[in-house]
Formats: structure tokens, sequence, C-alpha cells
């Protein structure tokens, strides 16, 4: 069992963007819809970012279509619970294989702190590169 467990969680569904979490080491996280659709882990999104070499914490759109302006604002139409591990997302677009892990949301927390600490352990990110980790 993972000691990462959230002790709130905030979709803003309807009249935000944003889906907030506290975690229960005290750490707070706030990923906007388009940021956690570009993370999707399931297999076909993690194949896509490997061809691409894309992490997760980039957006879709910096990489593989820069010419691309408009894009339509993401939103989960169902959200729900995966057991007590994890939280699923359908989104507007149809997409809803990605189930978000506790771990991963962690992870990939996007505030300043978390994304720093990734991006100076360059180990770390060529451990991921060369071993994606796999079910
Ligand atoms: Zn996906
Ligand atoms: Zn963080």
């Amino acid at each position: 069992m993972s000691a990462i467990q959230p002790t709130a969680i905030k979709v803003h569904r309807t009249s935000g963007t944003t889906m907030e979490i506290s975690w229960k080491d005290g750490h707070q996280s706030t990923y906007t819809f388009t940021y956690l659709r570009d993370a999707c882990p399931c297999a076909t999104c993690n194949e896509e970012r490997q061809k691409t070499g894309r992490q997760p914490d980039q957006p879709a759109s910096s990489v593989a279509a820069p010419l691309q302006m408009f894009k339509p604002q993401m939103r989960p139409v169902e959200v729900a619970q995966a057991g007590n591990y994890a939280i699923h997302f359908t989104w507007n677009d149809g997409h809803q294989s990605g189930v978000y892990s506790w771990d991963y949301l962690r992870r990939w927390c996007p505030c300043e702190q978390c994304h720093s600490a990734r991006h100076s352990s360059d180990g770390l990110k060529q451990d991921i590169e060369n071993h994606p980790r796999e079910k």
C-alpha cells in the first residue's frame, strides 16, 4: 500500500477548470483539466508520448501540433473513484481509458516545487524514459 493518499479531492467540473487534491502529508496539488488530459496514463497516451518524447507534464500542443492554436476546453464529463487508489475520468473528447493513481498524480504534481524537483533530477528522468513503467 502506498503512503500517498489524498485527504480531499475537489473536482471543479461545472464551474471551473481544475482538480484540487490535498494530500495526507499536507501537500496541495492543483491540476488543470488540460494538464490531466495531456498526462493521461493509459497505454495509448503513454505510447504517443514516447513517440514524441514528451513528458506527462509537458503540454501536448507544444510538441505534437505547434500550429494548432485552438483546442476545445478539456472537461471531464464523468469522474469516478477507482477503488481507493485512483481516480477515473471520462473526457469530453470521448477518451476514457486513463486511470490516474494517487502515486501517478503526486509524481506529476504540477506545482513549482515538484516541477523543479522533477527537472533537477536528470537521472530519474532518464530512468523513466529508458524503462517505462508497465503494468
Ligand atoms: Zn489516454
Ligand atoms: Zn507539488
